[in-house]
């Protein structure tokens, strides 16, 4: 438009021959600037659906590869994240490669995790409500107690439901659905029968019961309890034994590896204990391990459990735990 108001055509006299040829090629000229954009315009036209083209049928191959390769990896290049503003902000619809990504980070969806955090920190208030007993299969004990602390303070209550809300998180994002058997929202307890049935009625595909321990200040270090074989009353384990030795290995060797923890210097073998006398445990018809993550009334590891970041390492270790779990 600019060109046309600073160079107005001159209009030539038609009866001259030379004149004549020169409106030809003045009028071919004016046909070539309007013929050359709209064949442009057109090319590039034609450009962007044969690139569309291309990435549809190009993504079958790419994405099997992808979702195999990142299944446990949570953290990766989402365009359903994206925030707003970004690149892919406001496309209008995802492409096939995006709904990979999204399935990739989405590997525990369809699946169920029950998270147990240890105790409760309004149990020292409700001691005859936990000294009740309840029946776990093969004896009878305590509804639930109050838990261990550091020196400090710091209560084991408040310790486990701590790293329960940073793996919900973590598992959430996965795509599972986390349920607590409480969530600092009730005066005391559940009791450890009530625990073990809250994952039974959820029908969780896996179950992580989170501690700390209280054994003499000399000992250091995690161990995962295991489930026996018990058969007793409301108590059958015989179905969940095997998994549940299977994610519990899994919780050692990715609680280890993750946050430098070394396994117990005073009970179990490597990191490993199993025992017929927990209720949680031995009423469990789902998957379920224990993990004792350290030794609250050892200083070393009371100085480990007060540090946030280090309960962010403890959280992201079950978490992976559970996804290999659940995954593999
Ligand atoms: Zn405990």
């Amino acid at each position: 438009m600019t060109g046309r108001t600073t160079q107005p055509p001159v209009e030539p006299d038609p009866h001259s021959g030379r004149e004549r040829r020169a409106v030809r090629l003045r009028r071919a000229a004016k046909l070539t600037s309007v013929v050359l954009p709209v064949c442009l315009i057109g090319w590039l036209s034609w450009q962007a659906v044969a690139n569309s083209t291309r990435d549809v049928t190009s993504h079958p191959a790419v994405s099997p590869h992808y979702a195999e390769g990142d299944r446990v990896d949570a953290d990766g290049p989402s365009d359903a994240a994206a925030p707003a503003g970004s690149p892919s902000a406001g496309a209008p619809a995802p492409s096939p490669s995006a709904s990979a990504a999204g399935a990739a980070n989405l590997p525990l969806a369809g699946r169920t995790v029950l998270l147990d955090p240890g105790h409760n920190t309004g149990n020292a208030k409700h001691t005859a409500d936990i000294n009740r007993k309840v029946d776990i299969g093969n004896s009878r004990k305590e509804c639930d107690t109050t838990g261990t602390s550091t020196d400090a303070g710091y209560s084991e209550a408040e310790y486990t439901l701590d790293v329960v809300h940073r793996a919900r998180q973590i598992l959430q994002d996965r795509g599972a659905t986390v349920v607590l058997t409480q969530d600092g929202d009730r005066p005391w307890g559940p009791c450890i029968d009530e625990r073990a049935r809250i994952g039974n009625e959820a029908k969780a595909d896996a179950a992580v019961s989170i501690h700390a321990d209280g054994a003499p200040a000399s000992g250091s270090g995690f161990h995962v309890i295991m489930p026996a074989k018990v058969a007793a009353g409301p108590a059958d384990t015989s179905a969940i034994v095997d998994p549940s030795h299977r994610l519990g290995v899994l919780l050692r060797d990715t609680f280890k590896a993750q946050t430098g923890e070394p396994t117990s210097t005073y009970i179990g073998q490597q990191g490993l204990d199993t025992r017929s006398d927990l209720g949680g445990l031995n009423l469990s018809k789902v998957p379920k391990v224990f993990i004792e993550c350290g030794n609250m009334r050892n200083t070393g590891d009371a100085g480990r459990m007060s540090d946030p970041e280090w309960r962010q390492r403890a959280a992201q270790a079950v978490a992976d735990a559970l996804t290999s779990y659940l995954t593999g």
